[in-house]
């Protein structure tokens, strides 16, 4: 998906009770890891505090900015006749509000640099960049 994936909170009934947990965050796809550019990429990514990266059940691999919407008021939308339209479509039918399920909405979940560089040493890929011009590892 090509579009944000945050969800957003409404007050329809089994949101009562939430601490706005879809309100939390900002989600946006990014285009799949596929050379040592891009593990770089997202490793730099990773270095940066409040940004997670995730994958979902479909493969899809997501940038995740982990910060309140400024209009959280007591865990409830504090503009909520004027909350924006992915906030009035959430869930969608292909999405999960994590609050209702047991599922996850990822298959694997990186916080912090290391996990993906452990993530990237269990999957065998060679990660690593060197500098052209030293032949020295960066990392
Ligand atoms: S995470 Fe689910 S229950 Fe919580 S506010 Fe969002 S839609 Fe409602
Ligand atoms: S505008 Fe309201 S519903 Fe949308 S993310 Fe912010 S607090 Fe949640």
């Amino acid at each position: 998906m090509n579009s944000n994936k945050s969800g957003k909170l409404n007050k329809v009934e089994g949101c009562s009770g939430c601490d706005a947990h879809c309100c939390r965050h900002v989600a946006l796809a990014i285009d799949k890891p596929s050379c040592k550019r891009d593990y770089d990429q997202l490793r730099w990514y990773l270095l940066h505090k409040n940004i997670w990266i995730s994958i979902d059940h479909e493969g899809d691999w997501l940038l995740e900015f982990r910060t309140d919407c400024i209009n959280i008021e007591e865990n409830h939308c504090g503009d909520y006749p004027n909350r924006p339209r992915i906030c009035r479509e959430y869930p969608s039918a292909d999405q999960i509000c994590e609050r209702r399920t047991e599922l996850k909405s990822y298959t694997h979940l990186f916080t912090n640099v290391r996990e993906l560089e452990d993530y990237l040493d269990d999957k065998g890929i060679d990660w690593r960049w060197k500098s052209a011009e030293s032949g020295r590892l960066l990392n």
